[in-house]
């Protein structure tokens, strides 16, 4: 056995330091992205109303996770993990370069196309070659993700205080022109370590066979496409494809995928009566999760705004860069995560251990909780303290560790066995919906409307939050379905 990595396989930390690269550019490239944006132009921003570039950035995280569905399917059918995350990274790093060229809205959609089409296909398949470097029965698989959930912290961390302060302290293309140093970094190290990789990385897993394909199926997905594509191109030509028709369209589709996806999974032969029961289970949970990421995501938007133009960047003694909010959660996320597992190992070998849908159900009061916190300093006159935001950001993540890792691993438990391999991409279409329904609410925040903005959506959470504690036996029944093996508690 491989354990050359403090007892882990060697590829881990090749994976590990690209996935750290990536999540350095990218939450680099998205603490800036909303102060480029709204900017005057003479500050070095585009000068685009602060409610459009609100939904623009929810958008365009929301973009990326969708993609992830086509990522995981490119790489299934057709490229294999490795060629698929090599393509991704280097599609990153254009969309990176677009933003460093200072070049106005058009080069912002085009990054926006390329970090879209890019992440779609790295973050799913670095993460599936993690659990490729596994026996299937390999104890450290566990801990392996958690080192690698440690990498996204660690990028995620540091980006903001670097690429950050670059951009918001000298010019914001030069920061962004920092995000795609590291994806080229990031690259590198990627082609230097991924000898290390399993073999089943550099292959598909379930290639396409094009004699396999019906050819009815065959025409009407073409045809489909190239429908889709004349469509957009006409809408471009005729002036349609403006900003709210492109925000609008792509909150649309980020509630409607993962509707498509779940009544694709319940209605499919290979679905087994079980796992029907099991994956009805899991579409509360899935809607938790939504409801979690659509707070948690608008730390790059509303809370951006409220650093900006709210809060007190002079309380410390020194002129705070307002970017530097969005390291809070990943450096708690770091300092916490120790505590957690040793938590979650207490917890869960306990005589009643806490369920999925419990811990689903706490993490979504807590969020809840999170923007409550902000209600009483917004109603105050003037900009408020730092703490309060510092407040809010620490709950929001002990809320993300009672969710994300434990959502990760409930849908890889809860798969319907054909679906196992598109499962990560599920997951993430998650925070694709959380954010595409944030890209709509964005736009009743603003510096006068705070207080009832962060008190109605703290308070509306809460509330989804006791459902889904109401629901508990609900969910509990469906989920352990007699005969199938392996089931979660929900
Ligand atoms: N914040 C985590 C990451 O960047 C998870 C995001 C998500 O699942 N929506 O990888």
């Amino acid at each position: 056995m491989d354990r050359s990595f403090f007892g882990q396989p060697r590829g881990l930390v090749g994976l590990f330091c690209t996935e750290a690269w990536e999540r350095f550019s990218y939450y680099g490239m998205r603490a800036l992205l909303l102060y480029y944006m709204y900017d005057q132009v003479t500050d070095g921003g585009l000068g685009i109303p602060a409610d459009t570039a609100k939904s623009v950035v929810a958008v365009y995280g929301s973009a990326t996770y969708m993609a992830a569905i086509l990522g995981g399917w490119i790489s299934d059918r057709l490229l294999g993990d490795r060629r698929t995350t090599f393509l991704g990274g280097v599609l990153i790093m254009c969309g990176h370069i677009c933003l460093a060229l200072p070049a106005g809205a058009g080069a912002l959609f085009a990054s926006m196309i390329f970090i879209a089409c890019g992440t779609g296909l790295l973050k799913p398949t670095v993460s599936s070659s993690v659990g490729d470097l596994y026996a299937k029965d390999d104890p450290r698989r566990d801990s392996g993700f958690s080192i690698y959930y440690m990498g996204i912290s660690v990028g995620a961390v540091a980006a903001p205080l670097v690429v950050g302060t670059i951009g918001q302290k000298y010019d914001y293309h030069l920061g962004f022109g920092i995000a795609a140093i590291g994806m080229a970094l990031g690259l590198v190290v990627y082609v230097r370590t991924q000898r290390h990789l399993s073999d089943i990385s550099s292959r598909p897993k379930n290639p396409l066979r094009l004699s396999d394909v019906p050819r009815t199926r065959a025409v009407w997905f073409v045809a489909s496409l190239a429908g889709l594509t004349a469509s957009i191109a006409l809408a471009a030509a005729a002036g349609l494809l403006g900003v709210t028709a492109v925000v609008n369209s792509i909150s649309a589709l980020a509630v409607a995928l993962p509707i498509a996806y779940f009544t694709a999974m319940l209605r499919s032969k290979r679905t087994t009566p079980a796992e029907r029961a099991r994956v009805r289970g899991y579409i509360p949970l899935f809607i938790a999760a939504v409801f979690f990421w659509m707070i948690q995501e608008q730390g790059a938007t509303v809370l951006a705004q409220y650093a900006d133009r709210s809060t007190d960047l002079d309380a410390f003694g020194f002129a705070v860069p307002a970017s530097w909010f969005q390291s809070v959660g990943s450096f708690v996320l770091i300092v916490l995560t120790p505590l957690f597992a040793a938590l979650w190992l207490r917890m869960d070998s306990s005589a009643r251990p806490p369920s999925t849908a419990s811990k689903f159900s706490f993490a979504l009061a807590v969020a809840g909780v999170s923007y409550l916190v902000l209600v009483l300093p917004s109603l105050q006159d003037g900009d408020s303290s730092p703490l309060w935001l510092v407040g809010s950001l620490v709950l929001v993540t002990i809320g993300e560790m009672c969710l994300s890792p434990i959502g990760l691993s409930a849908t890889a438990k809860l798969a319907p066995a054909a679906f196992a391999t598109q499962t990560m991409g599920l997951w993430l279409t998650a925070g694709a919906a959380g954010q595409g329904i944030a890209a709509q609410l964005v736009k009743f925040y603003s510096p006068d409307t705070a207080g009832v903005y962060f008190g109605a959506i703290g308070a509306a959470t809460i509330v989804v939050s006791l459902v889904l504690l109401a629901l508990l036996p609900v969910i509990r029944r469906q989920t352990e379905a007699k005969g199938v093996p392996g089931d979660v508690r929900p």
